[in-house]
């Protein structure tokens, strides 16, 4: 059983008042507040051993290297991977446009097809859509139903046409889906299509396990996972990564340099060029031990009731149309809204002044706005330290933005 109260008191920004009224911060796929131990994590290591990694002898560099390493080894145990495919990138985002832009620039040809789905964000939309314009390849898209969940006779379809890639998300940052992914995984393998999955809004609330579902690529991002900004991680196989080029050259990814030649150093380093977000690197790493104490499975059992009890709570609300799968068994921790006769940017503006912060607008997600036929949408999304008193601090201010704002 999760604690709450002593939870909250691991994160010192939750103590804090907006206008004067108790922060209730539902913005959490946007990104996640930081346990005070990740904090003062960053913060030893500028103030206690503070060197540039792998190349210094002397003692500092030896502990920032250790540190640096140790984190590696603590993501790496997260997802069941080998330390040596974790690659620190410094977003999700990131670790897409390296995939698209090394891997696919080698294994996509003109003509080729690369399947997507209509749930995806931007960030694994845009480095596609560049990739396509840059060498003539084409793009599908998994269609959804009105639940938002994906069509699989579809994907079956396009898998038919031999696709150089699937990429799709782990858990849907509007609808809140969870892709099938055991089942999807299995469909692609069965055609030799390999899969790219974004687990950005999912691997800190449901887990990833790499030897479990074989996927080929994960992404995903330190931020919205307890960690810093500036860090996330891209996992793909070790026989794929020894092929695969750097984007990237400069220092630590070399072996050999002479003024002609270079050698590459081994993986992961090999895409590390350049001194990396040492500090967000061992943040990550504390923000991961975090997570395990906790327990990925009392996390889950927790916000999918948490997330249950908002919908019921939203569901309540006349007007309230919520997006995706009607079951909190069937999605992340979070639900996107649309209330009639009210924009998302009003209410937002109405929540904040009562101290809820909650997200509006396209969420990055612009195609799966315009495919719903609607401008934007609300979002709260949560973590394991809200509470069903801050859901109801916010059903309380939804309806006093009716009462102001509505017909
Ligand atoms: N994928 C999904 C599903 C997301 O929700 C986000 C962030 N909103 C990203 C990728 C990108 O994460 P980042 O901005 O940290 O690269």
């Amino acid at each position: 059983m999760l604690d709450v109260r002593e939870i909250r008191q691991d994160f010192p920004i939750l103590k804090q008042k907006i206008h004067g009224k108790p922060l209730v911060y539902f913005d959490n796929a946007a990104t996640s507040q930081k346990p005070q131990v990740v904090i003062d994590t960053i913060s030893e290591y500028y103030q206690v051993y503070n060197a540039n990694i792998h190349r210094g002898i002397h003692y500092l560099a030896e502990q920032a290297t250790e540190a640096y390493e140790n984190a590696r080894q603590k993501v790496a145990d997260f997802i069941n991977a080998d330390k040596s495919e974790i690659i620190f990138t410094r977003n999700a985002t990131e670790a897409i446009n390296l995939v698209a832009l090394s891997w696919g620039r080698d294994n996509i040809k003109p003509g080729d097809t690369i399947v997507l789905t209509e749930l995806e964000h931007h960030a694994n939309i845009i480095p596609w859509l560049m990739l396509s314009k840059e060498i003539g390849c084409q793009i599908n898209y998994v269609r959804i139903d009105e639940e938002g969940k994906l069509d699989l006779v579809h994907l079956n379809e396009l898998l038919k046409k031999n696709p150089k890639l699937l990429a799709l998300t782990h858990v849907s940052n509007v609808m809140g889906t969870i892709t099938p992914l055991p089942r999807i995984v299995q469909l692609a393998q069965e055609k030799g299509v390999p899969v790219l999955v974004d687990t950005a809004q999912a691997v800190s609330h449901l887990g990833f396990n790499v030897q479990k579902i074989k996927v080929d690529f994960l992404a995903f991002t330190g931020h919205k996972m307890l960690g810093p900004t500036g860090i996330g991680v891209l996992w793909a196989k070790k026989e794929i990564l020894e092929n695969m080029r750097p984007l990237l050259g400069g220092g630590e990814m070399i072996n050999e340099v002479s003024w002609d030649e270079y050698t590459l150093n081994k993986i992961p380093w090999r895409f590390e060029a350049g001194t990396p977000n040492i500090a967000g690197v061992v943040g990550l790493g504390r923000a991961v031990d975090y997570l395990n104490d906790v327990g990925l499975y009392t996390i889950r059992e927790y916000e999918k009731e948490l997330t249950d009890y908002a919908m019921q709570m939203l569901l309540e609300v006349e007007g309230i149309s919520i997006l995706g799968p009607k079951l909190a068994e069937e999605r992340g921790a979070l639900a996107a809204f649309t209330l009639d006769g009210i924009h998302p940017h009003d209410l937002a503006t109405v929540l904040d002044a009562e101290g809820v912060a909650i997200r509006s607008g396209h969420h990055c997600a612009m195609p799966l706005h315009q495919k719903l036929g609607i401008p934007a949408s609300a979002r709260a999304s949560f973590c394991f330290y809200n509470t069903k008193d801050e859901v109801s601090v916010m059903i309380k201010g939804i309806r006093k933005a009716i009462g102001i704002l509505g017909k």
